[in-house]
């Protein structure tokens, strides 16, 4: 196990730092450190991107932290904090339990392990208009992501040499350390150093991907969006992500659907909620008025003396199922428009249209004159 630099050195924060100046240094180190971004010297960046990791592991949970801080830096061979846990709480474990701790399965866990490591998953999020989250669309992405380097196949080695077995680990990426220590000697695993745990060494690496076997690039992906797609809907492309290593095959490509809000429509599960404006002529009268629908036009009857507030439903002109077929409806929501600015004229035959009708009032306005009638009695 090697000797691990001070966590706080390694993110380059005081001892002071609270949780937000530890998590500002980590990114910043991590976006400068991380191998994909690092081609010219990859495994140096891994390294190093390994280290800000395991320090960040610790120093982001305030836990590991005070038993970090407690135990201190130079304790040696800090391996795996994942078991940690029952080491809590002053120490009362003895000589035996921190033993297991550091040369049981915690260090050797935290090993990589040279078999093959799936790619990971990308996520991309799609906006798209009411329109296509209804009907669907064929859509082009151009997606960054590493891809498995196409000169080499992924295996790093240069064309016609293929990587070598390592002859340190003899292909199995561990190494048996043996350690002299107060405690007598002790035998450790570890991942192996010349190989880092692929179990293969390259010794002419391809000059395309610099040996690592991977590259980054811009794929275009072809999506077909389904039609009745809502907003935060998930479309997976398998194997769309990111390369893996050691054969591992590639990770997903999930699609996030953000819908854009809609001038006139409105969508209410399947069905598509539209508000129409009618005069009160038109509300008393009756008639026919044009109305939106995702289809085009639909001339739709309005039945004499309906009121403001009403829900018209046209049957089927709704949103496709995402499964199974059929659709749902278009609820056209009444408004009936007031007429304001009215000219000489136009009052004057409201005044005789109000004259004219007196107390006749519609069924539905009676009863709720005579409840207040009622109501004011008492
Ligand atoms: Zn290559």
């Amino acid at each position: 196990m090697s000797e691990k630099r001070d966590y706080y050195e390694v993110l380059g924060v005081d001892k002071s730092a609270d949780e937000k100046e530890i998590k500002r240094a980590y990114k910043k180190l991590a976006r400068k450190y991380h191998p994909d971004l690092n081609p010219d010297n990859p495994k140096e960046a891994e390294e190093k991107f390994k280290e800000i990791n395991e320090a960040y592991d610790v120093l982001k949970d305030p836990k590991k932290r005070a038993q970090y801080d407690q135990f201190g830096a130079g304790a040696g061979g800090f391996g795996g904090f994942s078991d940690f846990g029952g080491f809590g709480g002053g120490g009362e474990g003895g000589f035996n339990d921190i033993f297991d701790m550091f040369f049981g399965g915690a260090g050797a866990r935290h090993a990589r392990q040279p078999g093959p490591e799936r790619g990971n998953d990308l996520r991309y999020d799609l906006s798209i208009t009411f329109e296509e989250a209804a009907f669907g669309k064929k859509v082009e992405l151009e997606v960054p992501r590493t891809v498995e380097c196409p000169t080499c196949h992924g295996s790093g080695a240069a064309a016609g040499t293929s990587p070598e077995t390592c002859p340190h680990c003899h292909g199995t990426g561990q190494q048996q350390v043996v350690r002299n220590t107060a405690f007598g000697r002790m035998m450790s695993t570890q991942t192996c150093q010349h190989c880092h745990g692929t179990g293969k060494i390259v010794k002419t690496p391809c000059k395309d991907c610099h040996g690592t076997g991977r590259k980054r690039e811009t794929s275009k992906v072809t999506v077909n969006i389904p039609k009745g797609v809502d907003q935060g809907s998930r479309v997976r492309l398998s194997g769309a992500g990111e390369a893996g290593r050691n054969g591992g095959g590639y990770g997903d490509l999930y699609v996030y659907i953000f819908v854009k809000p809609h001038k006139l429509y409105t969508r209410q599960g399947n069905d598509v909620i539209v508000e129409v404006p009618i005069t009160f002529v038109q509300a008393a009268l009756g008639g026919s008025v044009q109305v939106p629908t995702l289809d085009g036009p639909v001339d739709l009857k309005i039945p004499a003396g309906i009121q403001s507030g009403k829900v018209l439903r046209i049957k089927g002109r709704g949103i496709p199922f995402l499964r199974g077929s059929g659709r749902g409806d278009e609820l056209v929501h009444i408004k009936v428009l007031t007429p304001q600015n009215l000219s000489g004229r136009q009052k004057e035959l409201l005044r005789e249209f109000g004259e004219i009708s007196g107390d006749k009032v519609n069924p539905e306005q009676k009863s709720f004159l005579d409840d207040l009638k009622r109501f004011f009695k008492k």
